[in-house]
């Protein structure tokens, strides 16, 4: 049992993000996945959850798996939105029974019913969720943080505000992804000036297939460069150079933001495993 704060105080951490298989295929991808990631001694790995509780099962079932069977730290992600506090409650009393430590803490986006209605709850904020979180149990806590802001916020200053005071209620932050260290550094400096220093690790999405990244860059709220858009388009009929440029410029990524000082690397793996292999395989860097 590891508590993320903790590996976090003693050194830098190596961390891979999955989701919570659909079908049994995509189970056993999934056991593929960690099998072949775990070689490189992840601190932690951390399993997605469906906003409004599409995947509550799944996604316990996979994290309590990994934590108890695998041996392998797990990190649960946790929306409240569309929730009672009774169920949110519920589910963090049985992660606390299996022994999980760490809870990633978050809004989720808006659910919606079968009319288009939103679906309210008794939460909209993460930083809400946080204060239940570490009402119910030794957890350690992260939170989400936007390098490029929130899509839903009005401006950057108001969200790094609401960042740096959900951040101090918690242990940790884990980035959206970004394709430049700039947001990234910025948004590092811009939380010290609002006086909040706890770690904040990057979220890396290795660039493997074009459209499939500016689609979820989109959703995120994070550029995708017009000059690196450019060097993938001249690539466009290879899909392999297209691959090998993904990986090179995620390690050029890393490796700049290690050399600045971050506490660690977290990769949104996508349930594969061979470009991240890759990245960190190639980055002098130890866990
Ligand atoms: C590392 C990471 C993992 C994620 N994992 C998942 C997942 O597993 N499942 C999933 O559904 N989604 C996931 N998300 C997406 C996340 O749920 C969405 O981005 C969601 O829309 C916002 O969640 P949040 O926790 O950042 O919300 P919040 O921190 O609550 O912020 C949401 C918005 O509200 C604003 N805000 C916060 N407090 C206040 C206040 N007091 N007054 C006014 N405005 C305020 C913020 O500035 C921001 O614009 C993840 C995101 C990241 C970065």
């Amino acid at each position: 049992m590891t508590r993320i704060a903790d590996l976090l105080r003693e050194r830098r951490t190596l961390s891979f993000e999955f989701f919570p298989p659909k079908t049994d295929e995509a189970a056993v991808a999934l056991e593929g996945a960690i099998a072949e990631l775990d070689e490189l001694n992840p601190s932690f790995v951390s399993v997605t959850y469906g906003a409004g509780g599409s995947t509550r099962e799944r996604t316990r079932d996979v994290v309590i798996d990994i934590e108890r069977d695998l041996g392998i730290t797990a990190m649960a992600h946790l929306t409240c939105v569309a929730h009672t506090r009774a169920e949110l409650s519920s589910l963090l009393d049985e992660y606390n029974a299996a022994g999980v430590e760490n809870i990633l803490a978050l809004a989720g986006d808006p659910v919606l019913d079968d009319s288009g209605l939103v679906i309210d709850g008794e939460f909209s904020r993460a930083v809400e969720l946080v204060e239940l979180i570490a009402q119910r149990g030794q957890f350690s806590i992260g939170v989400a943080a936007h390098p490029e802001g929130h899509p839903r916020s009005p401006d950057l200053a108001s969200d790094r505000r609401h960042l740096a005071t959900k951040l101090e209620a918690a242990d940790f932050a884990i980035t959206q992804f970004f394709f430049e260290p700039e947001p990234y550094l910025r948004m590092i400096e811009e939380l010290a000036a609002l006086g909040c220093t706890k770690p904040v690790l990057p979220g890396i999405m290795p660039v493997t297939n074009v459209g499939q990244v500016t689609r979820f860059a989109q959703l995120a709220g994070a550029a995708f460069p017009v000059h690196l858009a450019a060097r993938f388009e001249a690539l466009a009929d290879d899909p392999a150079g297209v691959r090998a440029l993904g990986v090179e410029l995620a390690t050029e990524l890393c490796q700049r933001l290690l050399d600045e000082g971050a506490p660690g690397l977290h990769f949104y793996t996508l349930n594969r495993s061979t470009a991240t292999r890759e990245i960190a395989r190639s980055l002098a860097f130890q866990p």
